[in-house]
């Protein structure tokens, strides 16, 4: 059903949050191949026997009844389906709660459950403000587990209250990763794909790499390299197919993003259209110190933080001085380095010579 209505779907995204089309249809893919992904787990859900003194243990896994899905408006299609489609998979019924400014798709998504055949009630969507209906997902006593995607603040705040109905509870929240270029990496292959790893979706991305580290030895170098690639990135009309990004989700995120980059030292920023549309440029940010507002803090708009470092310690270190952990990357052609800062790095994934870390058959979150 997901599958038929694809494009429809990304179409909706593109225009409810300005979504390139491109990810667009991605994203409606993911819902597709989550749900084809969760179709086989029902029977997969198997108990366990264990033998005991005079007789056997059996044990079962049970649905936990109704689970609420909070969703933030950065990927309204793919983090509703990695919260839904699970919990259905295990025999509960869901109540889903889209961000404020992005109620579409998820609706959508909710009435073609109903035609592919799932009885009324089993998959609820309920727009509405999270200090409204979100909250409640998280005081009603029928709801038993609460399955958040967010801030950090709003998640600490739902974990206390679930903690008030001792409710189970998932959060995924924010992120500030780091991207690790040492000096004996293909400089090429980590310049030019560093703009996509942080830009994506205007940089309203979780897992966004907006700290670049680059090892001392090459720092001007890979700076040189990135300079063209920022240049290029196609930052247009989010329903052309050669969009590579769009405009940002509000004038209010604008707003914020801005605050970053003012009285920041600017290496270079790409383009922006004009006119209508929240639009803002991919900017590259030189951090004096860790100590700098936008290396710290997760500014979830198309800005990104390089600072230098001095060998393999140092790059832990400064990847692991934040409140953050994750996503990231490590660009280096020596393995045993590879494995070294992987295990080093304090984050729940990271890629090695990619900035790839999104699976939903891979654990994903921190
Ligand atoms: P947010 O925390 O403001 O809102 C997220 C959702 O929670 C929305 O649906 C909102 O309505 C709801 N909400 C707000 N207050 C609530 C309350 N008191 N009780 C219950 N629900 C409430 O976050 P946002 O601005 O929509 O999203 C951006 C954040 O999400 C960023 O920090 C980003 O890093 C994070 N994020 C994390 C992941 C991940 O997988 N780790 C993925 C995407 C986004």
């Amino acid at each position: 059903m997901v599958d038929a209505h694809l494009e429809e779907l990304a179409r909706l995204e593109v225009t409810s949050a300005g979504h390139t089309i491109g990810n667009a249809r991605w994203e409606a893919g993911n819902v597709r191949d989550v749900l084809d992904y969760y179709a086989g787990a029902p029977e997969r859900l198997t108990g366990r026997q264990i033998p005991v003194p005079g007789g056997l243990d059996v044990t079962f896994h049970e649905p936990l009844g109704v689970v609420g899905v909070i969703v933030p408006w950065n990927f309204p299609m793919p983090i509703a389906g990695w919260g839904f489609a699970p919990a259905l998979a295990a025999g509960n019924t869901v109540v889903l709660k889209p961000a404020e400014l992005t109620p579409l798709t998820a609706l959508r998504l909710g009435e073609l459950a109903l035609e592919a055949g799932l009885p009324e009630g089993v998959l609820t969507v309920v727009p509405g403000k999270g200090s409204v209906v979100g909250e409640r997902f998280v005081t009603h006593p029928a709801v038993r587990k609460v399955c958040f995607t967010g801030s950090t603040e709003v998640g600490k705040r739902i974990m206390a209250g679930c903690a008030e109905q001792v409710k189970r509870v998932t959060l995924e929240l924010g992120g500030k990763s780091a991207n690790l270029v040492f000096a004996d990496a293909d400089l090429a292959a980590a310049a030019a794909a560093a703009p996509a790893a942080v830009f994506d979706n205007a940089g309203q991305d979780c897992c966004a790499r907006s700290r670049i580290l680059v090892q001392r030895s090459v720092y001007d170098e890979f700076l040189t390299l990135l300079e063209p690639a920022v240049r290029a990135f196609r930052v247009e009309d989010p329903a052309l197919d050669t969009a590579q990004m769009g405009p940002l989700i509000s004038a209010g995120r604008r707003a914020t993003v801005a605050s970053y980059v003012d009285g920041a030292k600017v290496a270079f920023t790409g383009s922006a259209p004009a006119g209508d549309g929240f639009w803002y440029p991919p900017t590259v940010l030189l951090a004096g110190s860790p100590a700098e507002r936008h290396w710290r803090e997760e500014v979830f708009g198309p800005v990104v933080s390089v600072l230098p470092f001095d060998g393999e310690a140092d790059a832990i270190r400064l990847a692991n001085d934040t409140e953050y952990g994750l996503s990231g990357s490590i660009w280096t052609r020596d393995v045993g380095r590879a494995i070294r800062v992987a295990r080093g790095v304090e984050s729940g994934n990271l890629s090695v010579n990619s900035n790839s870390s999104v699976r939903y058959w891979t654990p994903f979150g921190a």
